[in-house]
């Protein structure tokens, strides 16, 4: 990757933390009934690199749902504390994380690019302009840029070839 771009961060108690290299290939706000129970907020954001480019140190505690598509959905958190710090979704595997972006060291250097599953929000919740929203879950090639879908489509390929 041509970019140095680079981001820490970690959990509440600081025995996790992480480094991540160059810009996400997408950032999800998430408004489903399970996002808002597995934080106990409005909603989460999720950035998402591959994972190669994500490195954690620290214990970490993993716990599986079934997601909303059935698949597969961990949650990475501090065995310690108890922060949820990364999710692997069924279809990309280990292959890709979802950070959360709440625990970045500085979490406004990223910035949504699509609010998802808006038919569940909290009706108090006002959606940010100029952010893409959907009902439900989006198709990526509407919204993304082609270097993204790029990244993305060569860790579907990882992925097919039986990686993660
Ligand atoms: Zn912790
Ligand atoms: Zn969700």
């Amino acid at each position: 990757m041509s970019d140095t771009v680079t981001r820490e961060g970690g959990c509440a108690c600081g025995a996790v933390r992480y480094r991540i290299n160059g810009e996400p290939m997408m950032v999800h706000n998430c408004h489903c009934r399970q996002c808002q129970q597995q934080t106990g907020s409005t909603s989460v954001v999720n950035a998402f690199w591959e994972s190669d480019n994500v490195a954690i140190s620290g214990d970490l505690a993993e716990a599986e749902f079934a997601g909303g598509s059935g698949n597969s959905h961990v949650i990475a958190r501090c065995a310690a504390c108890g922060t949820a710090i990364v999710s692997y979704y069924g279809r990309m595997g280990r292959l890709m994380s979802g950070v959360r972006v709440g625990t970045l060291d500085e979490p406004h250097s990223v910035t949504p690019d699509v609010a998802i599953f808006t038919a569940e929000k909290m009706p108090w919740v006002t959606l940010p302009e100029g952010v893409a929203a959907f009902e439900g879950y989006y198709d990526a090639r509407e919204v993304l840029p082609e270097a993204s879908l790029d990244r993305l489509r060569a860790l579907g390929e990882r992925r097919k070839a039986g990686e993660g």
